[in-house]
């Protein structure tokens, strides 16, 4: 059994865990890391961090490669903005840990929630743990008009899907790497979280949610294109709907 509880409910990993965070423009947010990551991960254990500074303007970059003298924390860099479904293939593929959990740079899913992921992890044989702030037991403090279109987006995957997801648009998730061989990754943008997970149910992998918090940002700026990001939801949910009644 790959785990030991410890007193205050957060687990000991013998696998090793990549957090992965794409960054652009997040020059505060990024100075968070020691004081309110650090923490959760030295408790997890086996660890490493992965900044992937997707062609930031602001002092991202020169913050994040200070953090890195501490050798748990890495830095990879675009040259250029690509987007985040770019950040998030560069991460995986600089990843060497057997799970991987994508955190948001402005902490709006906080780390104090990353445990969760692990816990539900650990209790079953599961290729993707989906941290929901929709289903039973989620709670979101986003604003109204952004609640409204992520929640709306979201009940269509779940009725298109015929599944009971309730988050397929977010990126606070938990992956068994060896899980994500194959998986569909092409999007540039945030969409690749859907498409991702998407795939992954096509495919048959055990896919699981756990109730979680999403925040508003505290510090920097959303960089969602609401309009294109609509956009790309609705080709997918196309492909998904396309997929349930051809197969
Ligand atoms: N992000 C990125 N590249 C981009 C856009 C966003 O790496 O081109 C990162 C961003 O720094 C953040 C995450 O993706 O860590 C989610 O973006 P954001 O918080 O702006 O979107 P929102 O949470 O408002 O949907
Ligand atoms: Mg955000």
């Amino acid at each position: 059994f790959n785990m030991l509880f410890i007193k205050n409910g957060l687990v000991n990993m013998k696998e090793k865990l990549s957090i992965i965070i794409p960054a652009c423009n997040e020059q505060e947010n990024i100075k968070r890391i020691p004081s309110e990551l650090m923490p959760v991960a030295k408790k997890i254990g086996n660890f490493e961090i992965i900044i992937v500074d997707d062609g930031s303007k602001d002092l991202t970059a020169k913050i994040a490669k200070q953090l890195s003298r501490d050798r748990r924390i890495r830095l990879v860099k675009h040259e250029k903005n690509m987007g985040l479904g770019a950040a998030i293939r560069t991460g995986i593929s600089n990843s060497t840990g057997d799970l991987i959990v994508f955190l948001d740079a402005d902490f709006t899913f906080h780390p104090s929630e990353i445990p969760k992921l692990l816990e539900k992890y650990n209790k079953g044989n599961y290729d993707c743990v989906v941290g929901t702030q929709f289903g039973r037991g989620g709670k979101t403090k986003m604003q109204f008009h952004r609640k409204i279109l992520s929640k709306g987006v979201n009940t269509l995957y779940r009725i298109f899907l015929g599944r009971k997801i309730t988050s397929m648009s977010s990126i606070f998730r938990l992956y068994k790497k060896s899980a994500l061989r194959g998986i569909s990754m092409k999007s540039n943008n945030f969409d690749i979280c859907a498409e991702m997970l998407f795939d992954m149910i096509k495919k048959g992998r055990n896919v699981v949610e756990v109730p979680v918090t999403l925040t508003t940002r505290i510090y920097g700026k959303s960089k969602i294109n609401n309009r294109k990001e609509i956009k790309n939801h609705i080709k997918i949910l196309t492909k998904i709907l396309k997929w349930r009644l051809f197969g």
